[in-house]
């Protein structure tokens, strides 16, 4: 007797066949099977192409920088996307309501690729946890939404450092784009007592108040802008960029497949090796191939593809593509290091975030950029590791000098790949690390604080004084502020990876856009630098850059 199909399946069939057929809209198709816009199932192809060749692009990761740059493809031309995430679908409720943040990148969570660094030399050789989203909106779907674009300098630096056409001039039509998409907002955050005191007890240690820290000048201190609307929804990449083309039959999307190689003939890119499920399939791109698959991943998918170092590709036995030794480099990330009081009286009820307030202070290296960041955080949202009902000051170096590598662990593509950030590889690292921890301690200490906060200090501690203590304390009370960037750099020297165009070095037919390809990382967070990358992309391969 042949077993019964789930009475759903015939449905959703026929359904499919309609939407390919043209006969009903995509935006249709997902209310008939009862889904929102952004909720795409896993493994479902949404093809508006007759066969796979059809495709003019093929990008490769469906995060903050690929979702922003289908939308440009779409928006500016007439081309044929396909869209591919290793991750399945965003429509969930604990991505949705910001408040739920929390339990996304719990261990084993299905929307976190999960990865672990090498044990780090300099922080009691303790592997750092490195969160990656592996869920359409990429990480953009599990992170902070602390919206911070960056100081104009840094990308004056990139421009300076061999990559025309990303200084701040050049990328502002990206990030207003995006800003007016996304509406960041410091709304949320600047309405409960205690982020008030906060502001104010900086202030009164000489900080200068800033209302707008992505305005005119990004030092001093004030509400964190989040990336969130006045509901405590989250506008991640995919929600914010690409549901908005649900109808688009140019468009197509296919989740819950892993790209697992680039498909090369000569020196071009032609197609994408993906595995669903265990099915391996090719899908060729008329035009171009644009990986957008994240600092951790892009180095790993070129070098399981043969692109990178003939060395490093030599050891796993992976015959060479394309020598381009520059990829896995580069990699660096802002180390955050914890000072924190116990509260001395509940938090306030209206209180819905975990980071409200931040301070842009010191001198970077340019005119106007801060060395440091420090992000208040209210435990009861944030690490396992302190007490719930406390405050923390996450303090940031914003420019590390420490680099370290993105390496493969074996030629399998399920093998993660091995991640040495390096922290405080440096001896400056570690002073700029040293002087900014003082800074933040001195800020939770802040005489405006004293009805908010206990007198005695929970971490680093009341008995820690000594240069060398809070040394000590620094290796224990660090980890990755997850803003790792770096590893397939842009720039015309020998160790870049892509051009100023984003092109990779030795081929045609592919780019990469996402924090990978940042030369430096920026002075604040990576997700609005990173949608700008994905953003500029697009207008780049349009020729309108
Ligand atoms: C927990 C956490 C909190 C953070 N908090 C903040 C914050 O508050 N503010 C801020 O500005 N930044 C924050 N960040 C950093 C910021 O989110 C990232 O810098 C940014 O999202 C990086 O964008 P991306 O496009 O480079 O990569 P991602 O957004 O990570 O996108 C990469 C995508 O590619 C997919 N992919 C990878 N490999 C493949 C493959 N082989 N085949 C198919 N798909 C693939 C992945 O599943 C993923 O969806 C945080 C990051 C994390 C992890």
């Amino acid at each position: 007797m042949s077993q019964k199909k789930p009475s759903t399946q015939p449905d959703k069939d026929r359904l499919i066949q309609q939407l390919q057929a043209g006969r009903i809209s995509r935006r249709g198709f997902l209310t008939l099977l009862g889904l929102s816009a952004t909720a795409v199932g896993t493994q479902t192809l949404f093809s508006c192409a007759g066969s796979s060749s059809d495709y003019d692009y093929i990008i490769v990761g469906a995060g903050s920088a690929g979702c922003t740059l289908a939308a440009r493809l779409l928006t500016d031309s007439d081309a044929r996307v396909l869209l591919i995430e290793a991750g399945g679908s965003n429509d969930r409720e604990e991505i949705r309501d910001f408040s739920q943040s929390w339990k996304l990148t719990l261990p084993g969570s299905e929307l976190d690729w999960g990865y672990k660094s090498v044990p780090q030399r300099e922080l009691l050789n303790t592997p750092q946890s490195y969160s990656c989203g592996k869920v359409a909106g990429g990480s953009s779907s599990i992170n902070g939404m602390v919206w911070v674009r960056g100081n104009k300098a840094d990308f004056d630096g990139w421009a300076a450092a061999g990559c025309p056409g990303w200084d701040f001039n050049s990328v502002q039509p990206s990030f207003q784009a995006l800003s007016q998409a996304i509406q960041p907002s410091s709304v949320l955050t600047s309405r409960n007592a205690m982020s008030q005191a906060i502001v104010e007890a900086t202030v009164g240690l000489g900080h200068a108040r800033n209302a707008d820290y992505n305005g005119e000048q990004q030092l001093g201190v004030g509400y964190t802008q989040l990336n969130v609307l006045e509901d405590g929804r989250r506008q991640d990449a995919f929600t914010a960029f690409v549901a908005p083309h649900a109808d688009n039959p140019r468009l197509s999307i296919l989740m819950g497949a892993r790209v697992k190689r680039i498909a090369v003939s000569g020196k071009k890119a032609e197609g994408v090796v993906l595995d669903q499920d265990g099915v391996e399939q090719t899908l060729k791109a008329g035009r171009e191939i644009i990986v957008c698959a994240g600092t951790i991943q892009t180095p790993h998918l070129l070098m399981l593809s043969g692109i990178g170092d003939p060395a490093e590709l030599e050891l796993h036995g992976i015959p060479v593509v394309a020598a381009v030794p520059g990829v896995g480099r580069n990699l660096h990330d802002h180390l955050i290091s914890v000072v924190a009081r116990k509260l001395r009286q509940p938090e306030p009820a209206s209180h819905v975030t975990a980071m409200d307030v931040s301070v842009f202070f010191g001198a970077g290296p340019r005119p106007g950029m801060p060395k440091f960041e420090v992000q208040v955080y209210y435990m009861r949202y944030g690490w396992a590791s302190y007490p719930s009902e406390a405050v923390a000051l996450g303090l940031i170096n914003l420019h590390p000098t420490s680099r370290g590598t993105v390496k493969l662990r074996s030629a399998d593509f399920q093998d993660a790949p091995l991640i040495d950030p390096d922290f405080l590889g440096t001896a400056e690292d570690k002073a700029h690390q040293l002087e900014g921890y003082k800074a933040a301690r001195e800020i939770l200490a802040a005489p405006g604080l004293r009805n908010w906060v206990e007198d005695v200090e929970h971490t680093p501690g009341p008995d820690v004084s000594t240069d060398e203590q809070l040394q000590a304390a620094i290796r224990k009370y660090s980890e990755s502020d997850f803003h790792s960037v770096g590893t397939c750099r842009m720039g015309q020297d020998d160790l870049a990876v892509v051009d100023p165009q984003l092109r990779v070095k030795g081929l045609q037919g592919l780019r990469l856009a996402s924090a990978a390809i940042m030369p430096s990382v920026p002075s604040g967070n990576t997700n609005a630098p990173s949608m700008m990358v994905g953003d500029r992309a697009g207008r780049l391969i349009l020729g309108r850059g």
